[in-house]
C-alpha cells in the first residue's frame, strides 16, 4: 500500500466520518477529492473519475460551473452574510423565494430556507404541527413514512426515514411516526401481482393504516417522488393517485421530498409533475445550488401558510428558523443555478438524454446477474441478483454491490451500491458521448466482477 498522504493521515486521525464505517476507516483509506471539472472529479494521487453520482445525487451542473462560481464570489464581495429573523431580509433569498413560487409544480405560497435536505424536512414537520395546532386540531399529529424512504438524518427526518441504519442505536424512531409500505413492485408485490394491483394493495393499506390510528391523529406523509437511497425506486402506475385519494379523504397533509428529483432530475422541473402529486408542502435542496453552497428549501401552500401566520400573530413571532436561513451567498448561488438551468436547457438536456440513459441501463441488464433495472430521466439503478432471470439474490456477505462499486472506481467511475442495487445520477450536463463512456466504465466493472463468480 502506498504510504498515507498528510491529508490522509490527518482524514484518519482526526475526522468523525459521515455515513461510514468508523471501526474500518482506517484500513479502507480514504479517498481524498481534491479537484472537479465538468462530470470528473480528480483524487489527490491525480486519478479521474466520471461522477456518476453527481456527489450524492446533487451535483446538477458538474464541478466547476463559471457562473455559479462568479455568482459566489460577487455575493462574498456584496455582503457575506445577513439573517432572516425580525423581518430582516436580503435581495438574494427575497428574489430567490420569488423564482421558486413560479416554479413551483403546484401553486405555493411561500418559501422557507434552510441548509440542508433534513432541516428542511425537519422544518416541514414542525410546520405541519404548527398547523394542526393553529386550525384547533391539536390531536392530528402523526406523520406517515414509508419503507425504504431517506428524509434524512435529523431527529424528526431520520424517524420518518425507513432506512434501519438511520434508526439503530439512535434511539429513533421518535414517537408520532407511522410506516407503511414502499412502492417497491419488484421486490414487494405478490407473485403474479400487476403493477396497478400492487399499488391499489399499498393505497389500502395506507387507508387501513390511517382508519386504525384515527384518521384525526394523523397529520402527514411524507413522500420522495423517486425514493433515492432506498434503492432508485420507482413508483408503478397509478400509485401517486391512490395514494392521494386516500390522503385527501381523511385530511392528511402530503409532503413532496423533492430533495434529489427537484430541478430535473426526473426530465421535469420537479418529480412531483412526473408523478401527478399534488403536495400541500414541497422540501428541495441539493440540486437547488447545483450543491455548491448549502441551501434547502421548504415551499408551503397557500392554506398552510395562512394558518401558520395566523397562529404566529396570536403567539407573537414564528419561532422557527436557523441562522443561515436565506444565507445571501448560498441564495445568490442558488438563484444563479436556476437561470443556468433555464439558460442552457437543462430540461430539454435532460429529457432528450433520457432515452440513452435508459438503454444504456437496459443493456447491462441483460446481464445473468441484473435481476431490474429502473430509469426515469437520469436517475437509475440496477439491481444485482445472484441469477437475475431466477430472482436469486446474492448472499448478502458477498458484498455483490460494494464489489462493482469498487470495480468501477476502479475502471474510473463512481457509483452508489445501496446493498444491491448500483446506482446512477450523473451530473444533467453529460454530453452523449460521455454518458457512453460513463456505461462502458460500468459495463467492464461489471464483468470484471462477475468473472468472479
Ligand atoms: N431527502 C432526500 C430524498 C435525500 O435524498 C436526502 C439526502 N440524500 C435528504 C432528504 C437529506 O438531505 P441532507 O443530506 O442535505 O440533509
Amino acid at each position: 500500500m502506498n504510504a498515507r498522504t498528510p491529508n490522509a493521515a490527518a482524514d484518519v486521525a482526526a475526522h468523525l466520518h459521515s455515513y461510514t464505517n468508523l471501526a474500518t476507516h482506517g484500513q479502507v483509506e480514504p479517498l481524498l477529492i481534491t479537484r472537479g471539472d465538468g462530470i470528473h472529479v480528480e483524487d489527490e494521487a491525480g486519478r479521474r473519475y466520471i461522477e456518476g453520482m453527481s456527489g450524492l445525487w446533487c451535483a446538477s451542473l458538474g464541478f466547476g460551473h463559471p457562473r455559479l462560481v462568479q455568482a459566489g464570489i460577487d455575493a462574498l464581495k456584496t455582503l457575506p452574510y445577513y439573517h432572516t429573523f425580525n423581518h430582516r431580509s436580503n435581495p438574494a433569498a427575497a428574489q430567490l423565494a420569488e423564482r421558486l413560487l413560479a416554479l413551483a409544480p403546484v401553486p405555493m405560497a411561500r418559501v422557507f430556507f434552510a441548509n440542508s435536505g433534513s432541516e428542511a424536512n425537519d422544518s416541514a414537520v414542525k410546520m405541519i404541527w404548527y398547523y394542526f395546532n393553529a386550525i384547533g386540531k391539536p390531536g392530528k399529529k402523526k406523520i406517515i413514512g414509508r419503507d425504504r424512504a431517506y428524509h434524512g438524518v435529523t431527529v424528526a427526518s431520520a424517524s420518518i426515514g425507513g432506512l434501519a441504519a438511520n434508526h439503530a442505536d439512535f434511539d429513533l424512531p421518535i414517537d408520532r411516526i407511522l410506516r407503511t409500505g414502499s412502492p417497491h413492485h419488484y421486490r414487494d408485490a405478490l407473485p403474479g401481482e400487476s403493477a396497478e394491483d400492487f399499488a391499489t394493495r399499498r393505497a389500502d393499506e395506507l387507508e387501513q393504516l390511517i382508519l386504525n390510528e384515527g384518521p384525526d391523529t394523523v397529520a402527514a406523509f411524507f413522500a420522495e417522488p423517486v425514493m433515492g437511497a432506498g434503492g432508485v425506486i420507482v413508483p408503478p402506475p397509478t400509485y401517486f393517485e391512490k395514494i392521494q385519494a386516500v390522503l385527501r379523504r381523511y385530511d392528511v397533509l402530503l409532503v413532496a421530498d423533492e430533495v434529489i428529483c427537484g430541478f430535473g432530475r426526473t426530465g421535469e422541473m420537479f418529480g412531483t409533475t412526473t408523478f401527478g402529486m399534488r403536495p400541500d408542502i414541497l422540501t428541495c435542496a441539493k440540486s437547488l445550488s447545483s450543491a455548491y453552497v448549502p441551501i434547502s428549501a421548504v415551499m408551503v401552500s397557500q392554506k398552510v401558510h395562512d394558518a401558520m401566520a395566523a397562529n404566529s400573530g396570536r403567539i407573537g413571532t414564528f419561532g422557527h428558523g436557523y441562522t443561515y436561513s436565506g444565507h445571501p451567498v448560498a441564495a445568490a448561488v442558488a438563484l444563479e443555478t436556476l437561470k443556468v438551468y433555464e439558460d442552457e436547457g437543462i430540461l430539454a438536456h435532460t429529457r432528450a438524454l433520457a432515452p440513452r440513459f435508459a438503454q444504456g441501463l437496459a443493456t447491462q441488464a441483460e446481464r445473468r446477474i441484473v435481476g431490474n433495472m429502473r430509469a426515469v430521466g437520469l436517475i437509475g439503478a440496477l439491481e444485482l441478483m445472484a441469477d437475475g432471470a431466477a430472482r436469486a439474490p446474492f448472499d448478502p456477505a458477498l458484498k455483490a454491490g460494494y464489489q462493482v462499486a469498487q470495480y468501477a472506481l476502479e475502471e474510473g467511475l463512481i457509483v452508489r451500491a445501496m446493498g444491491d442495487t448500483v446506482a446512477l445520477c450523473p451530473p444533467l450536463i453529460i454530453t452523449p458521448a460521455e454518458m457512453d463512456e460513463l456505461f462502458a466504465r460500468l459495463g467492464r466493472a461489471l464483468g470484471r466482477f462477475e468473472k468472479t463468480l
